[in-house]
């Protein structure tokens, strides 16, 4: 009997995220006040990958 190794090639099927280009965090603008006088810019965790700065790439 012989023992065949099987090596399918493991495809990684993630892009990176479009949206945060792949560092899993996004600045998005701060607005105050109910003109929403924006006032800076605050890094937070993207949305679209939920931080993983990638996303799985459906065929
Ligand atoms: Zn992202």
């Amino acid at each position: 009997m012989a023992s065949r190794k099987t090596t399918k090639p493991v495809k990684t099927a993630t892009i990176p995220c479009p949206p945060c280009n792949g560092t899993g965090e996004v600045s998005r603008p701060v607005r105050v006040g109910r003109k929403h006088r924006l006032v800076g810019q605050q890094t937070g965790m993207c949305l679209n990958c939920f931080g993983a700065g990638e996303i799985p790439a459906d065929d």
